[in-house]
């Protein structure tokens, strides 16, 4: 095991700002390690993005 994606399962993720991109007025880059994404949320505070609904849809409760 490498030890960035040791990091990763602590939260420690390491955001590639070479790959920073825009979005909706803040920052969204993706884990160098394990490609989560993340969201600047603050100047230098990185939180990992929130994905809604992924593949999860209302049929699960149809
Ligand atoms: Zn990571």
């Amino acid at each position: 095991m490498k030890m960035g994606l040791l990091a990763c399962a602590f939260g420690r993720h390491s955001v590639d700002r070479a790959n920073m991109r825009k979005a909706g007025g803040s920052h969204v880059c993706k884990c160098r390690n394990c490609k989560t994404p993340m969201e600047e949320i603050e100047p230098h505070v990185w939180q990992v993005l929130q994905i809604k609904d992924a593949g999860l849809g209302p049929r699960s409760f149809g």
